[in-house]
């Protein structure tokens, strides 16, 4: 018989229940056991909707009020004194370390937060230091199962594994010479007491999470997996059947370090990587189990079943039915929780979606045929089959035109007309810029004003006449302020766009938009991802009037402002039936025609933004990361070389930290980066003999702190040092879009008149 099984489900619940309360705790609105009410509820829910479903393997532990790994290191004593000190209770000790704290008698700040794998989920970073002193604080998991198991519900606590723990923490600022793997010995016995009261409860097994098998890793990590689960299988006292999951890529590289493992099995992730099927199955031992991962846990496609069952069949013919599960390629939290209230999508578009809750049936579907057969899930395979080929063959999937644009497009329209020094001389003819030139990354605030005025014209409120009077003041006034202040290159400050990539999208031919299709991104944070369903094509400009009205405005530069193809993939939810290349090149070449018609409409200085290229960097260095940038690069290079020498094409980078190799390889003129954090000049260096400008930020834009003109001055003093001043320009580090007003207009004062004192000086 072969089980089915989830790794994880959404915890947001399907209306944000949780976002709404959590907040609503921070702002003292509701009490703890109000919080605790509906994180039971939410629970409580999940678990009976995959009972419903038909799921052999119920996760719990997955559920969490802020970050599980957060949870976990709460539960192991993973905290530090200056969090520890304030004795606080467990979920407000969470809330301090992920977000930080700052209320009478406490301030405190936050402890990292970093990218999950290359998913938009992040994670808090377990910092470890010498004084780390493991303990069981609390029995989250514990709980968890003993909460279900009171509902009539089995499940399957989840827990990251020991080895990931150590990897993907950190050591914090007392103990830098600290490597968190050396504390593995010390871990592992308070680990090992962890599983050993899970058994107790009455836990048969547990999923234990290691998904750093799908990185490059060390040989003394790679090493640590030995000693971790052959400690586990020898501990004193009972544990339950351990199956370690990994996902989002590709074991086998790692396989020797786990091969053999005394654990009951494996699961890995086929949705991404069905290749590995051979080699993971083949180091097995006899008695192990496969967890096949065949329903994405990463995209909103509905599961093609024919496809799902000859990989896990080709499983069964290797290792026996009853040694395989079919499951979820990962926990389902990084999907929406429900199609079911999406009244608004198009009914054809909608046959082909599965969120989270409609992938419990898959999984339990797939599962069914594989131990009775097709026929007994026979009505279901055919309205699957009858789905992916509508898909496959509809014309919103289908636009031949695009097809064939993206087929002949040539080397020659990835390549600028000249090499960056004609191109310099002839901007510098057109644009007429002092030294030090100052400029901002884009938007200016987004005031209560215009969200409102945004929510009434969605609503019909006001008219399109109305609304776009209302932009154009806004523009006016930014434009208005800039001149006073003394910016060089203006912008229009974007007041129009409600979300960088949501407002392209759309604008353009391909996309969809969900009504509640919420995706924890971090925290209370989350993020409704467009859908890119079908070949994206522009039918109309999208930001062209935008610009040329504030162009018409000033005689300064007026900077046209464009989200890249590669943050617009990036950032929504992409197609599974064509690739990513594909993808960004269709929405290079619809990009390029934006570009091209920006500057036929008399703006000479267009900025197409590229923030997320750095998370889209496979996991593993070689051919498949080199491939990538390759697109990457070229993708952004076509949407922005279609212009004349004269025009400037401006990128920006914020919060990654970039190679400089690719920076330099877009062949921008000049490229924005987010800095007056980093305060390193090693990283300037490596520019130093990069012909290109460069604006490095500096001052952090997620502030309301104001540096002082002498502040501004110094900062940019250590980057002359080491940086040709010629090609300095001097911005902020990102948009300005969630400042107020006030802050703005005193940080950018002090900005631009430090930047006048080096143009004085040199
Ligand atoms: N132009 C955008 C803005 O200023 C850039 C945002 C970003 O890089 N994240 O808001
Ligand atoms: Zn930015």
């Amino acid at each position: 018989m072969v089980l089915s099984s989830v790794l994880g489900f959404p915890r947001i619940g399907a209306q944000r229940e949780l976002k709404k309360t959590t907040e609503a705790y921070w702002a003292g609105k509701v009490d703890i056991a109000e919080l605790e009410r509906v994180g039971k509820d939410l629970r409580a829910q999940n678990w009976a909707k995959q009972q419903a479903a038909g799921v052999d393997i119920i996760p719990s532990n997955d559920f969490s009020y802020y970050d599980h790994i957060l949870d976990l290191s709460l539960s192991l004593n993973i905290v530090a004194e200056r969090y520890s000190k304030y004795n606080l209770s467990t979920i407000d000790t969470t809330f301090a370390m992920g977000r930080g704290l700052q209320r009478e008698g406490v301030d405190v700040p936050a402890n990292e937060m970093v990218k999950w794998f290359d998913s938009n989920y992040h994670y808090v970073r377990p910092t470890f230091s010498h004084s780390t002193a493991f303990k069981l604080n609390n029995t989250k998991a514990v709980d968890e199962y003993l909460e279900a198991k009171a509902q009539g519900i089995e499940t399957r606590p989840v827990l990251i594994g020991p080895v990931s723990l150590l990897f993907l923490g950190k050591a914090d600022k007392d103990s830098q010479d600290l490597e968190p793997i050396s504390l593995l010995e010390k871990l592992l016995p308070i680990y090992a007491d962890y599983l050993a009261k899970i058994a107790a409860a009455g836990a048969a097994s547990v999923q234990i999470d290691e998904p750093i098998l799908v990185l490059d890793l060390p040989e003394n990590v790679q090493a640590a997996f030995k000693t971790a689960y052959e400690f586990l299988a020898n501990y004193q006292a009972t544990l339950p059947k351990i199956t370690i999951a990994s996902y989002f890529g590709d074991a086998r590289p790692n396989l020797a370090a786990i091969k053999g493992l005394p654990v009951a099995g494996f699961h890995y992730d086929f949705v991404r990587v069905p290749e590995q099927l051979e080699e993971v199955a083949a180091a097995l031992t006899p008695e192990q189990t496969l967890s096949v991962g065949i329903v994405d846990g990463r995209n909103v496609w509905k599961a093609d079943f024919a496809k799902a069952l000859k990989i896990v069949e080709a499983a069964k013919a290797k290792i026996g039915a009853d040694r395989v599960v079919v499951a979820t390629s990962s926990s389902l939290l990084h999907t929406p929780v429900t199609l079911e209230n999406e009244i608004k999508l198009n009914p054809e578009i909608k046959d082909w979606l599965s969120f989270a809750t409609q992938k419990l049936d898959e999984v339990v579907i797939i599962a069914k045929a594989a131990t009775h057969g097709v026929e007994s899930v026979a009505a279901e395979f055919a309205a699957n089959a009858a789905s992916i080929a509508a898909r496959a063959s509809s014309s919103i999937t289908n636009d031949p035109a695009v097809r064939q644009r993206v087929e002949s497009i040539t080397a020659d329209q990835i390549k600028r007309k000249s090499a960056f020094a004609t191109r310099l001389e002839e901007q510098k003819k057109n644009l007429n810029l002092p030294s030090f030139p100052t400029t901002t990354i884009g938007s200016f605030p987004q005031t209560k004003e215009i969200r409102i005025n945004r929510n009434k014209f969605t609503k019909g409120e006001i008219t399109a006449a109305e609304y776009e009077k209302f932009i154009e003041q806004e523009i006016a006034e930014v434009v208005k302020f800039q001149e006073e202040v003394g910016l060089d290159v203006l912008v229009h400050g974007e007041p129009e766009r409600n979300d960088m990539v949501q407002y392209f999208g759309e604008r353009l031919k391909g996309f969809v938009f969900t009504q509640n299709g919420w995706v924890q991104s971090y925290g209370s944070r989350y993020v409704r991802p467009p859908i890119i369903v079908g070949d994206v094509s522009r039918p109309a400009p999208m930001t062209v009037k935008e610009s040329k009205f504030a162009q018409s405005l000033t005689s300064k530069p007026m900077k046209g402002m464009l989200t890249g193809p590669v943050t617009c993939l990036r950032w929504s939810f992409p197609r599974n039936d064509i690739s990513p290349k594909q993808q960004a090149q269709q929405l290079a070449l619809a990009l390029r025609d934006e570009v091209n018609d920006l500057e036929a409409a008399g703006i000479y200085v267009i900025q197409v933004d590229e923030p997320a290229i750095r998370e889209g960097l496979p996991l593993r260095a070689g051919a498949e990361r080199d491939d990538y940038v390759k697109y990457a690069v070229e993708s952004f290079r076509l949407s922005t070389s279609g212009v004349e020498d004269k025009t400037q094409i401006h990128s920006h980078f914020c919060y990654s930290d970039l190679d400089p190799a690719h920076i330099k390889a877009l062949d921008a003129d000049v490229v924005s980066i987010e800095f007056s954090k980093k305060d390193d000049n090693k990283y300037i260096e490596e520019f130093s003999n990069y012909p290109n400008h460069i604006g490095l930020g500096v001052f952090d834009i997620h502030s309301p702190r104001v540096p002082s003109q002498e502040e501004l001055e110094a900062k940019i003093q250590s980057i002359v040092g080491v940086y040709p001043k010629e090609n300095l320009w001097v911005n902020p580090d990102c948009g300005l879009k969630t400042r107020k007003w006030d802050e703005t207009k005193k940080q950018l004062t002090n900005m631009v008149n430090a930047a006048k004192i080096y143009r004085e000086k040199y």
